[in-house]
């Protein structure tokens, strides 16, 4: 193995994964394990290097190997962030993580060159390297599960904003004064009517008004988006009403990203966008009707080709982005060694 592989970390609030991934998105290695936040940054963060250690392992690297054999380590994670300095400042989903250097931790456990980068972030410049997005210059990534994350390439590069924390399409605002945002603590965000959380609660509250529907057989618990999507595929009543609001929504979401970026390829991953067509196929509609003239008809929709890998394979693309190559500017991209 040359350095044309890097060592990839994706933390989520759920799950830790981590890879070594070759520079044509072949992933050498994947192994994931459960985050559990509840244990605290400190715990985490051992289970998240042991777990990079065990994917270098898996590669056939030995740990004294990876220096020399790899490029460098990609990080990926939920914001608030530093992208430049590699710090993590206080993301929701992980209470408790107030200011922490993971890049330097990571160089400190790898002696790999690391880089940060939103994970939404990550997750476009991975479809957009290695996925449906190959061959584009203006792509628009939105990950569509527990939260709505996304990210953008503008003109062939990653647009990351002053500090790492630009392009969040989850967060844009589709009604005003409307439902709470669990994310950012803001009313009417696209997230708060169209994630994968966000979806059956809905439903549960429509379940308040209404039970005529088969929903109304499941406990609380088991009422999911996924339900949600199969009742509505079976014909129920309210389930395809709260499926309808919701391509409608996020419709009107893409609508103005579109108008804004005018992007060649909207690719949507994320565990809501598993319903396929049933997904698709109205959005796309709703889009083209939404958006202005040229803007809308340059759009295709499509789904990301990422699946479990996803953020693994974004965080692996921003390194081999930030660690080969250089910005616009001639200068090279901020790291961190
Ligand atoms: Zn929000």
């Amino acid at each position: 193995m040359t350095n044309s592989s890097v060592l990839a970390l994706d933390i989520g609030g759920t799950k830790l994964a981590a890879g070594v991934v070759r520079e044509d998105g072949e992933t050498l290695s994947f192994l994931t394990v459960p985050t559990r936040v509840e244990e605290g940054p400190e715990a985490c963060l051992d289970r998240l290097f042991t777990l990079g250690h065990a994917a270098l392992s898996a590669a056939g690297l030995a740990p004294q190997d990876a220096r020399r054999a790899l490029l460098g380590c990609g990080i990926g994670c939920g914001g608030p962030l530093d992208s430049t300095s590699g710090v993590l400042v206080a993301p929701p989903h992980l209470p408790g993580w107030l200011n922490i250097p993971i890049a330097q931790l990571a160089h400190d456990a790898y002696g790999l060159t690391s880089v940060l980068d939103n994970d939404g972030t990550a997750g476009a410049a991975g479809e957009w390297r290695f996925g449906a997005g190959r061959g584009t210059r203006h792509l628009v990534y939105l990950t569509v599960s527990t939260g709505v994350g996304g990210g953008f390439v503008i003109d062939g590069r990653t647009y990351r904003g002053a500090a790492g924390n630009g392009g969040e399409p989850g967060h844009i605002t589709v009604r005003s004064e409307g439902r709470t945002c669990k994310s950012c603590g803001r009313a009417g965000c696209l997230e708060a009517y169209v994630s994968g959380t966000s979806i059956a609660e809905r439903a549960r509250e429509a379940l308040e008004f209404d039970r005529r529907t088969v929903l109304a057989g499941l406990p609380d618990d088991e009422i999911t988006a996924a339900e949600v999507a199969r009742a509505a595929r079976e014909g129920d009543e309210l389930a395809a009403e709260l499926w309808q609001e919701t391509c409608e929504i996020l419709a009107q979401g893409l609508a103005s990203i579109v108008n804004l970026y005018e992007p060649e390829l909207v690719v949507l991953g994320g565990g809501v966008t598993r319903t396929g067509e049933q997904l698709l196929a109205p959005v796309r509609e709703k889009v083209a009707r939404l958006a202005m003239g040229p803007a809308a008809g340059a759009a295709r929709i499509v789904t990301a080709t990422g699946g479990d890998r996803a953020g693994v394979l974004g965080a692996a693309a921003i390194a081999f982005e930030r660690l080969t190559e250089h910005d616009g500017a001639g200068t090279p991209m901020p790291t961190l060694s």
